[in-house]
């Protein structure tokens, strides 16, 4: 078995000035280049554990692991940079900057990401090839985000998270705004990319029916203790 690229052990969360709700996930591993659907109803914490996995909030308790690094030992900054090196993230909203151009947007994580450029040879080479192979057209690459079609944003969001090829990828939701034929084109042009490149997917969803895409299914039901008080 190869080291897992995510390995979380007794981790336990409480948001700082809401004592109703808790979230302790005892265990989760994923090896790399395996593909995990997470499900769970809304509000039971499947994007803050998300936000614990990206390191973007600190464990109260336990401990975060991605490609060998406990990242709840890093200060601030490392934690930022070393988030930038080895997670693609997805949102819901897929959080295009609205001012910049498809590339602007695709090449933005390598700024904060050195090693992840380096993996690189020409990033505008790079940013360009997956344009090509997820279906965008190539006079697209200049255009301004905004001035894409939904289908072609997600298209661009798939992108900003392969570039330079991190072993995680991370995705909260993103076909929840997208209808049924919108949703298996975005995941077709996913998997294909992640295939290709060998690429660990976590992607949260509260949609069971997707889940015969993917290596494995797990419910927040099994994996987390959610504590939440009745307002
Ligand atoms: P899900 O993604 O499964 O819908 P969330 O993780 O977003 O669930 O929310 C779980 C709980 O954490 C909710 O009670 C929510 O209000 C709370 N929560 C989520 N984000 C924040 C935040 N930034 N600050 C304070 N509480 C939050
Ligand atoms: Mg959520």
């Amino acid at each position: 078995m190869p080291d897992p690229v995510l390995d979380i052990v007794d981790v336990a969360y409480r948001w700082p000035g809401r004592a109703g709700f808790s979230l302790t996930v005892p265990q989760l591993s994923i090896a790399p280049g395996e593909a995990v659907l997470l499900l769970g109803e809304s509000g039971s914490g499947k994007s803050t554990l998300l936000s614990l996995i990206c390191g973007t909030i600190l464990p109260d308790e336990g401990r975060v692991r991605i490609a060998g690094t406990d990242t709840t030992t890093l200060s601030g900054g490392a934690r930022d940079r070393f988030r930038a090196e080895q997670i693609g993230v997805i949102f819901q909203q897929f959080n295009l900057l609205p001012f910049g151009s498809v590339l602007d947007n695709i090449l933005l994580p390598l700024r904060f990401a050195p090693l992840r450029r380096n993996r690189v040879g020409s990033a505008v080479g790079e940013a360009t090839a997956l344009c090509a192979a997820l279906g965008l057209p190539p006079d697209a690459v200049s255009a301004k985000a905004t001035a894409l079609s939904v289908g072609q944003q997600q298209r661009v969001a798939v992108a900003r998270a392969l570039i330079g090829k991190p072993p995680l990828i991370i995705a909260d939701e993103p076909t929840s705004a997208l209808d049924a034929n919108s949703q298996a084109a975005f995941l077709d042009v996913m998997f294909a990319q992640i295939e290709t490149h060998n690429t660990a997917l976590l992607m949260v969803s509260h949609d069971p029916r997707l889940g015969a895409r993917f290596d494995r299914v797990i419910s927040m039901y099994d994996i987390a203790q959610v504590e939440r008080a009745v307002a």
